[in-house]
């Protein structure tokens, strides 16, 4: 059951499993964007708080400790057991979400739910995880391990906040590494929770850490640590290139980045226009659409009628279907854009405005005439806004959406299977959805071409970049003989 009034027992930062005040003191306000006033106060992390949890990490991963001397099977039933505890507080946490974000209840639900299966999917990968055996030339036996990196950083952003948590928290874990992380100061209460779960579930200590607060301080204080050993960013790209900056003047730390989306959706003239209006908006709402000219009209008409139904409203409202913006400054850039796009001469055919007077809602809006010069055809909109771009033919769409600087993913509608093969060789896009959108699975590897980042998440992937693979070779003793030349040889 939605609970709007959830309570809010968490706010500190998590280290060595339990919630301590930051050592300054200080605390920060989250927003509550659906009347724009303060939610609750979060401790306000700082570079001193950092250290701590980093220390606590390193603690966690001496050799000895139990998290090191624990069976990996193990590590995969703790992971499986917090699957169970989150199933278990599934109202909880898709409430809290929705308080935090602004996200649809019936949303924050499905992406608790995604942060089970994501889990579970990471807790059967734990006793699976090996290197293999080599077959060097001479006496040697060689083979290799799959060893956990160490500590890793990871900041979120705050979009998806609970889902995009579990996409790291369960391959890192499942590897055997332990975790610094920083949730979004927009939306940590999701972060938190879990945190609390970690606890109950039976993590030793310091295996999992939060530390809540802004990303200039304690985000940056993670990609900079000379003892973290992979930083794992989700979010814009400006702030992706200061991770970098800091990982590579810190300890040329890895880094793996997942970063902006304006992925298209294309549809092309065999499709049925109502099945193709339903996956472009129906659950999220795709804002970069390319329609052939033979049904661009029939389809622009159909998009509309499916905008005005939409419902904009609370997260707890029945049938709410899009909430507000997250904080007045995306509020603000979507209605600018919306401004831009007018003044460069996209027809605007609904939407437009601010939905009341308090809160961060916008209406849903929706441009047709949209050529790929424009300013919200190229950039990331971050909003209810749909740009509706008319195309001839297969290699124009193609052209035109590969001169995009993103690449994340980009969804087909069509039921013409050699079009569907042809366009998805040749998108540059990281996930190729056809006659689906934005269905991301645990068990596929998620992530960008170009500057929608680097590395995967998700999948076997997803676990590759928390290991080090270590050669171990072996003189065999039976051949003594062999024991000069074959070293000599390495
Ligand atoms: P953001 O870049 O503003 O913030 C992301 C995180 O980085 C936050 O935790 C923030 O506090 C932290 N941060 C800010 N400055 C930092 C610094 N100097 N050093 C280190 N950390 C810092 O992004 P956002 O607005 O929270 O998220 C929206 C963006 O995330 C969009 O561009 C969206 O496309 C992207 N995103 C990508 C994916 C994906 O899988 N590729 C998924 C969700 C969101």
């Amino acid at each position: 059951m939605a609970n709007p009034n959830e309570e809010i027992k968490y706010t500190q930062i998590f280290i060595n499993n339990r919630f301590v005040n930051a050592l300054s003191g200080k605390t920060f306000n989250t927003m509550n964007p659906v009347t724009g006033n303060s939610l609750v106060a979060l401790a306000a992390g700082d570079v001193a708080d950092v250290d701590l949890a980093v220390e606590a990490a390193l603690q966690a991963f001496q050799y000895g400790s139990p998290w090191r001397n624990m069976d990996a099977s193990e590590r995969g039933l703790l992971l499986s057991r917090l699957a169970d505890l989150v199933q278990r507080d599934l109202n909880t946490m898709a409430s809290l979400e929705s308080i935090d974000s602004g996200r649809p209840f019936r949303d924050s639900v499905r992406d608790v739910k995604h942060c089970i299966s994501t889990l579970r999917y990471y807790a059967g990968w734990a006793d699976k995880i090996h290197g293999s055996t080599v077959p060097t030339d001479g006496d040697l036996l060689t083979y290799t391990r799959q060893e956990p990196i160490g500590v890793v950083g990871q900041i979120t952003s705050w979009d998806y906040p609970i889902a995009i948590q579990a996409w790291k928290l369960g391959p890192a874990v499942a590897a055997g590494c332990t975790v610094v992380m920083k949730p979004s100061s927009r939306t940590s209460l999701t972060a938190l929770h879990l945190a609390a779960l970690t606890a109950e579930v039976g993590f030793p200590n310091g295996v999992y850490n939060i530390v809540t607060g802004d990303g200039p301080t304690v985000g940056q204080a993670i990609a900079a640590h000379p003892y973290i050993k992979h930083v794992s960013f989700t979010g814009t790209k400006e702030y992706a290139k200061s991770v970098m900056e800091a990982a590579a003047v810190s300890n040329l730390k890895k880094v793996s980045l997942h970063l902006g989306v304006n992925s298209p959706v294309i549809v092309l003239k065999d499709a049925n226009v109502d099945e193709a209006v339903q996956i472009a908006t129906h659950n999220e709402y795709a804002n970069h659409i390319f329609v052939q000219e033979d049904i661009y009209d029939d389809f622009v008409k159909r998009a509309v009628e499916a905008a005005q139904a939409r419902i904009v409203g609370s997260p707890f409202e029945k049938g709410v279907r899009q909430g507000p913006q997250i904080n007045e400054n995306i509020f603000k850039r979507v209605l600018n854009y919306i401004a831009v796009a007018q003044k460069q001469g996209a027809k605007l055919e609904c939407g437009g405005n601010r939905v009341g007077d308090c809160g961060y809602f916008v209406e849903t809006t929706v441009f047709s005439n949209v050529t790929d010069e424009m300013k919200q055809a190229m950039d990331e909109v971050y909003g209810p806004v749909q740009s509706i771009i008319k195309f001839r033919t297969l290699d124009e769409v193609v052209k035109t959406v590969n001169h995009s600087w993103h690449g994340l993913a980009a969804g087909l509608v069509t039921h013409n299977i050699d079009h569907a093969l042809y366009l998805s060789r040749r998108l540059e896009a990281g996930t190729v959805w056809v006659n689906t959108w934005n269905t991301v699975a645990p068990q596929a590897p998620f992530g960008g071409y170009k500057r929608s980042g680097h590395g995967r998440t998700l999948g076997y992937e997803g676990i590759g970049q928390y290991l080090e693979t270590k050669t171990v070779s072996i003189m065999e003793p039976s051949t003594p003989s062999h024991y000069c030349n074959g070293i000599a040889g390495a």
